[in-house]
């Protein structure tokens, strides 16, 4: 079953060096690498477009703070 999304990041490619750091911290597996390069020559890192839970693992394990992490809006839960 597929995981609810919950939020969703951004990143900026062409900071990006393509360490894959976040790739692997992502706990939901919703990073990859791009078939594209960037100016530097780099295949930098590409949110998959769903999945995301907003866990802020890749915005801390980036190195050169290229990530963005967007929550989504939920409702209050009911008492
Ligand atoms: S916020 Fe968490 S789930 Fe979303 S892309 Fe980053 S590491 Fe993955
Ligand atoms: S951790 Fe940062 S620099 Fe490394 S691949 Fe991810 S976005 Fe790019």
């Amino acid at each position: 079953m597929a995981r609810k999304t919950l939020g969703f990041i951004e990143i900026d490619q062409e900071r990006c060096k393509g360490c894959g750091l976040c790739i692997n911290a992502c706990p939901a597996n919703v990073i990859r690498f791009s078939e594209e390069f960037n100016s530097k020559g780099y295949h930098p890192a590409e949110y998959i477009g769903e999945g995301c839970i907003a866990c802020q693992f890749c915005y801390y394990t980036c190195p050169d703070v290229c990530i963005t992490v967007y929550r989504y809006k939920t409702p209050a839960l009911s008492k």
